[in-house]
């Protein structure tokens, strides 16, 4: 698994959680950056980092179209 922060590499480990009533929960932390994540929390950055991926396609598109138009309104 890759870190959605920096690229690096993630490992999985067991974590104690004081505040939480489970006790403990399965995540991933980044060797490099430190960044834990739980699977939860992976799954939401997922789909956040797609949407806003797909965002910038449909913007992108409409600058294009929108260029085209206005080298045809110039020529
Ligand atoms: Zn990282």
């Amino acid at each position: 698994m890759v870190c959605l922060r920096c690229d690096g590499l993630m490992r999985r480990e067991v974590f104690i959680d004081f505040a939480g009533s489970d006790g403990s929960f399965e995540g991933w932390r980044c060797l490099v950056c430190g960044e834990i994540v739980d699977p939860e929390i992976y799954r939401h950055r997922l789909m956040q980092s797609s949407l806003r991926d797909r965002q910038a396609e449909v913007f992108s598109r409409k600058t294009a179209t929108k260029s085209r138009d206005l080298v045809r309104l110039s020529a």
